[in-house]
């Protein structure tokens, strides 16, 4: 490294400026190999120098180039842009041997520099590498690039065989031993499951100085180590560092696991070999930087995290192997161990031992709330013999999977939030000296008095087996010690065999009579002191270990508490266990957990005004509507195979609502099925097949729907437009193709040609009155008739998606077909009828019915049964008995006109438009530029204010309002005071 300083901060600049033409000043940056200056002038850039480049680093630079190239071009910017000098040139000759190259700066602090880390920091983390990871597998590269990827490296892991050569030079002979056994066991075993993996290039290098942690954000830098290799390789490299400063580590890495497989899935195959390809990078590290110090006894950059990597690789390796493979598969959205399923389906076919003298069908049973929510649990020997004298109850039951504050002692600080609280047994309480039996053929595999206050006392676990030779067991807690001369480790103990007695309060060590019953599908290493309380952020986990012990039990009323989780376990759960392309709002997502009116409520009581809702159509938890649903639900549900009155009634109430001759009515549950049925009527009684839509406009999800929804078929992810689907240009008269006099003439003529260049004849005009997805685009007036009667013409039917608008929403009129004074053919409806409920309905004329009618039986499930009918019911009958299609109309006109006079003064606010209590804002920062980011930050500052809004539109800029129907003149105050704060202080 004799060039190291060749090349000061003046040199530098002045390079900077003759090469980029960028004025800065610069400060040196740390680095291994290179000499970097951070360069802060118009921009903040690094200035990369190297020297002593031969032409395989010449290669490695440009390659670098063209990667950090293929990243930008692929919208990935979570990695630095390399800036083009002069004539675009990306490395600049400085001398001879030294070559220069100017990259972007990403802000913030090395990952190894912040003290702690938060899952969710882990999983971003995860994610980070994943995406990176993800494009890269489809880069394309040469030959001989791919040769000087493989060259020999002492970071490559694929070449970690090699390390061995020089591992003898770690001092530590204890540390030396672990680092060998994890290069020998690599080479014996991993490295033939690692040829069996695709290739590609990874980063290989996301240790913590290589991650860059910004305000929201986090890079990845340095991509001087790529390597050719299985992704698992680079997962592994960034998960070796991300448990360095924890005392256990595996659970870091798992949550790393969680992240990456959310973004690129890893295969169970992978997973088995990862904590072993962790323990090989960190023992790569440790033997490394022996040979470095040897080599630089000076270079503190060298031994910059060695202290922490023998210890995470002593952690790691001590750990239990079952217990670390369940914490990854439950990191990747697998139940925890792979045998509970197994297990599970045994007890589900055997009839178990009563584990009381009588079975609990015949004991009055009393349920014992010990969660934090109960402020008067029942805590004494006393108390719990009052409340049975009380309640006449022979057995207390107390929740698995509750949530208690009533555990003590350092593991379970309620605070952390690792904090052990979620309780993992069945309690059953009965007087002391209770016998407990063995429901199921056992063995004694472990006992002890656990003797610390508030432990278990005597304690005994069973092993037992499934008939297919799994092993299983269950765990009793809080025996008598007159019951410990019985136990024998390997003693056989037949179901319905005495294992105990419940131990006094004195000696099951400070709890009320009783015994924690477990079952568990592992004792992952820890043998006796097996958890019988959760970590509340790893419940999932410990469900997929600890199962329900009711399998066992079969108390009639059940035993799960669900008790709740946090907001961010839920968040993570959902990463792996719901579909990604289920998107969620706002930044940080919300937590609702209860509803009422025209508010959500969060898990902390934190009100939201809603304005985004149009399926609560008459409020959240509309009392009429929830007791309608509990009388039907209580009575009977079947479906439409048999006379029901309340089908039939609420049916002809609907078509009632509808103009002549719409008279005919199919449920269905949900828009999409609604408007897939719409489809088949329409060809049908067409017997043609083709479909026009509108531009941006939205009818379902299902694939037939898809099909006619260019909202989604031209836009992300999209296939393009099907040939039986023509599209329609939207008439949208404030930004739309066409604008100004005789516009809805040329949309009209737009409609006639498109109709003109279908590959088949028409079947169907699908349109909304008020096109939603395109940014509550109001339909021009004359537009409706015009397009109907010429879609007639062309032998099509003409149908109207009400799914969004309909049930007196638009104000002037129920339906927002109405608005245009046009009857439809067919009408779909959805959202608002069943205020939440899945309740949807087709309506056409008895013509289109009876063409439908061709012998094939159209038989729903679910559509028409008397449950839905009977909540479609009351949701009209509201919408009458509270006048709310008075109230949407009142209420509509009055948000209007309080927005229009803001846009008065601001003139970001171009269209307020809508009908009722639907509603568009449109902002626009000129008449050219869509206010996209600023429709957003208002959507966020809203939030925090208690509103919740949404956007749409193809630029996202048009605010969409469309709240339940029931909300009140001082609601809409409150939008229209975080509207203008927001404006004012923009
Ligand atoms: N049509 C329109 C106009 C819609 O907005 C939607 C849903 N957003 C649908 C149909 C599909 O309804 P669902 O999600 O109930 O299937």
């Amino acid at each position: 490294m004799k060039n190291k300083t060749t090349l000061d901060a003046n040199a530098a600049k002045k390079l900077l400026q003759t090469n980029w033409g960028i004025k800065a000043d610069l400060s040196a940056l740390p680095s291994e190999r290179d000499i970097n200056f951070k360069a802060v002038g118009d921009k903040t850039y690094v200035l990369k120098i190297y020297t002593e480049v031969n032409a395989t680093l010449k290669a490695s630079l440009n390659f670098q180039n063209k990667v950090l190239n293929f990243l930008r071009d692929n919208s990935i910017h979570c990695a630095p842009a390399v800036i083009g000098a002069k004539k675009n040139k990306t490395l600049i000759p400085i001398s001879k041997s030294s070559y220069a190259r100017l990259l972007s700066f990403h802000d913030g602090v090395a990952w190894g520099n912040a003290a702690t880390h938060s899952g969710e920091e882990i999983e971003q983390l995860g994610r980070l590498i994943a995406t990176v990871d993800k494009k890269l597998a489809s880069l394309k590269i040469t030959q001989t690039e791919k040769n000087s990827l493989n060259a020999p490296f002492m970071w490559n892991m694929l070449q970690a065989g090699k390390i061995l050569n020089w591992s003898g030079k770690i001092e530590d002979q204890e540390l030396r031993k672990l680092v060998e056994k994890a290069l020998t066991n690599f080479q014996k075993n991993i490295v033939p499951e690692l040829k069996k993996l695709p290739k590609q290039v990874i980063h290989n290098d996301g240790n913590d100085y290589n991650i860059i942690v910004g305000s929201e954000t986090l890079s990845l830098i340095d991509f001087g180590d790529m390597i050719y290799a299985p992704k698992i390789v680079g997962a592994a490299v960034a998960a070796a560092y991300v448990g360095l400063k924890s005392e256990d580590p595996v659970k870091e890495i798992a949550t790393f696991v969680r992240g990456y497989h959310s973004i690129n899935p890893l295969s169970l195959d992978e997973l088995s070999i990862f904590l072993e390809l962790v323990k090989v990078r960190l023992a790569s590290s440790v033997a490394n930087a022996a040979l470095q110090r040897g080599n630089n006894p000076g270079n503190e950059y060298l031994s910059i995290s060695q202290n922490d990597v023998p210890r995470t690789l002593k952690l790691i390796d001590a750990f239990d192997k079952n217990f670390a493979i369940f914490r990854l598969r439950n990191a990747i959205g697998f139940e925890a161990n792979p045998n509970a399923k197994a297990i599970r389906d045994f007890l589900l076919t055997v009839k178990p031992a009563n584990i009381l003298k009588k079975s609990f069908n015949d004991l009055k049973r009393v349920y014992i709330n010990w969660s934090f929510d109960n402020p008067e649990i029942p805590r004494s020997t006393s108390a719990i013999e009052d409340l049975m004298a009380k309640t006449g109850a022979d057995v207390t039951i107390g929740y698995y999977c509750e949530n208690r504050n009533v555990y003590q002692g350092e593991a379970f600080k309620p605070e952390a939030a690792s904090a052990r609280t979620f309780h993992l047994g069945v309690d059953i309480g009965m007087p002391a000296g209770t016998e407990v039996f063995a429901p199921l053929d056992g063995v004694i595999e472990v006992f002890n008095n656990n003797s610390t206050h508030l432990d278990y006392g005597p304690v005994v676990i069973l092993r037992h087996k499934t008939d297919t030779g799994i092993n299983f067991w269950t765990l009793y807690g809080h025996l008598s010690i007159d019951s410990m001369p019985n136990w024998k480790i390997g003693k056989e103990i037949k179901a319905g065999e005495l294992v105990g007695r419940m131990g006094k309060e004195e000696e099951n060590v400070g709890w009320p009579p009783h015994t924690h019953f477990q079952l568990l599908t592992d004792l992952c290493g820890m043998g006796i002191d097996i958890y019988g309380v959760a970590p509340r952020d790893e419940v999932a986990l410990w469900r997929g270990i600890s199962l329900n012990p009711n399998l066992i039990l079969s108390i009639p009323n059940g035993t799960d508490a669900h008790a709740k989780i946090s907001p961010e376990s839920i968040r993570s759960e959902r990463r792996v266990v719901i579909s990604q392309n289920l998107s969620l709002n706002f930044k940080k997502p919300i937590n609702i957990v209860s509803g009422s009116g025209a508010y959500l409520f969060d898990e902390k009581g934190k009100s939201y005004l809603d304005l985004v809702n149009n399926v609560a159509h008459v409020g959240h938890g509309h009392p009429r509507v929830v007791a309608a649903a509990a009388a039907q639900m209580s009575v009977l549900n079947t479906n439409t195979r048999y006379l029901h009155q309340s089908v039939v009634e609420y049916g002809k109430a609907l078509t009632s609502t509808m103009p002549d001759p719409l008279s005919v009515i199919f449920f269905v549950n949900s828009g999409s099925e609604a408007n897939d049925l719409a489809i088949r009527l329409a060809r049908a009684h067409t017997k043609a097949k083709a479909v026009v839509a509108l531009r941006h406009g939205y009818h379902g999800h299902t694939q037939s729907v898809v099909e006619i929804s260019p909202y989604k078929f031209l836009g992300k992810g999209g296939q393009g437009a099907a040939s039986h689907v023509g599209v329609a240009e939207l008439p949208d008269l404030f930004r739309g193709k066409f604008t100004g006099k005789n516009a809805t003439d040329k949309y009209i003529e737009n409609l006639k040609k498109t109709i003109k260049g279908l590959k088949q004849p028409l079947s169907a005009f699908f349109a909304e009155s008020i096109v939603s997805t395109a940014g509550q685009i109001v339909l021009p007036d004359g537009y409706l008739a015009a397009a109907y009667k010429l879609v007639r013409s062309n032998g099509g039917v003409c149908v109207s998606d009400e799914v969004q608008i309909g049930m007196g929403r638009v104000g002037d009129k129920f339906w927002g077909f109405e608005l245009h004074g046009v009857v439809p053919d067919i009408v779909t409806l959805g959202k608002p009828l069943g205020n939440g409920h899945p309740l949807a309905a087709v309506v056409t004329t008895p013509e289109i019915a009876a063409s439908f009618n061709n012998g094939m039986e159209y038989f729903n499930t679910f559509g028409g049964n008397p449950v839905s009918a009977a909540i479609g019911q009351a949701v009209l009958e509201v919408v009458y008995d509270q006048k709310l299609q008075l109230n949407a109309k009142n209420m509509g006109e009055y948000l209007r006109l309080g927005v229009k006079e803001l846009g008065k003064k601001y003139p970001i606010i171009s269209d307020v438009r809508g009908s009722g209590l639907f509603i568009g804002v449109e902002m626009m920062i000129d008449e050219k530029t869509p206010a996209t980011k600023e429709v957003a930050d208002l959507m966020e500052f809203a939030l925090a204010k208690g509103v919740l809004l949404s956007c749409d539109g193809p630029d996202n800029n048009v605010l969409k309002i469309k709240p339940p129907l029931v909300i009140t003149k001082s609601d809409v105050d409150l939008l229209l005071t975080v509207l203008s704060d927001w404006l004012a202080k923009k």
